[in-house]
């Protein structure tokens, strides 16, 4: 493994070589790029809005969506980029004074069985089970979970994850939200019934919290198939957005299927760069670590 200033030093030269300018100029002239946070920390974040304000237009992930659905690109600027947050940590509210001072209008998708209340996500309560989670069924897997550490997705815990309800509703004005299942079960392990209850009781618990239309979506630890992007169109969300499929976005990609780039929050800047253009997926042979989220 290389050390960190090593790291630095190496894609601060793939930045040097140019290769992620010129797919920024020419690939993503007529694409919008859409990049995935979880909880970067302000200062972290905060470098990454200064590079990405200066060599990308950013948008409203809204901005991208309506534009594929109405077949007209014209109103998105070249070198469009959209930046969304998954989950809704309560870390996230520490941004807003940043999304202020760039202009940035993010799209935060939440768990409205998680956000608001002192409930935390299953994959933070640790557990052996988190091994077998792509194995067993979700009810199987949080059955074991709850054996195991005592998790339940309504227990209360001293220490609130997520946004609280008044966060949410003070950060309204300046960011979008939309919606992320009721309590993140990774949907391609869940029935039928569960499925559609956790996509389409997201959309109406959060257009109540909010008191508006909730549009968009985002998969769970990004994992879809046919079924779950079909649920999601049939429940009247306007978009659906995964990282397992990286890369960009134009005027004929599916809705449902769009394409987003998921980051380290504490990622260097030239790393970042290499990683939104594919140059860092391209030099890493497809070995960059996944988590759940
Ligand atoms: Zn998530």
């Amino acid at each position: 493994m290389m050390g960190k200033t090593l790291k630095q030093v190496f894609w601060g030269c793939v930045r040097a070589s140019g290769i992620p300018m010129l797919v920024r100029e020419v690939a993503h002239r007529r694409r919008a790029v859409v990049l995935v946070y979880h909880r970067p920390s302000p200062e972290h974040f905060r470098r990454h809005a200064v590079y990405l304000t200066r060599h990308y237009n950013v948008v409203s992930l809204g901005l991208v969506v309506d534009a594929i659905r109405s077949g007209d690109w014209s109103r998105v600027p070249p070198k469009a980029l959209a930046i969304t947050f998954d989950d809704g940590w309560r870390e996230n509210y520490a941004l807003l004074g940043l999304f202020r001072e760039f202009g940035i209008r993010p799209m935060i998708y939440l768990c409205s069985g998680v956000v608001g209340t002192q409930r935390h996500f299953w994959w933070t309560t640790g557990g052996r089970a988190l091994r077998k989670l792509k194995r067993l069924p979700h009810e199987v897997f949080l059955e074991r979970l709850r054996e195991e550490t005592g998790y339940a997705p309504d227990r209360d815990y001293p220490e609130r994850q997520t946004l609280s309800r008044e966060e949410i509703r003070e950060m309204a004005p300046h960011v979008d939200f939309g919606a992320h299942t009721r309590t993140h079960p990774i949907l391609t392990q869940c029935d039928d019934a569960v499925c559609r209850d956790e996509i389409e009781g997201d959309k109406r618990d959060l257009e109540e919290i909010l008191g508006g239309p909730v549009e968009h979506f985002s998969y769970p630890n990004g994992s879809l198939g046919d079924r779950e992007a079909r649920l999601v169109r049939e429940s009247g969300y306007h978009s659906g957005r995964t990282f397992v499929y990286r890369g960009s976005n134009g005027a004929r990609t599916d809705p449902f299927l769009l394409k987003g780039i998921d980051l380290q929050g504490d990622a260097p800047v030239a790393l970042l760069a290499a990683q939104i253009t594919g140059v860092h997926r391209f030099l890493t042979f497809f070995r960059a670590p996944r988590g759940y989220e």
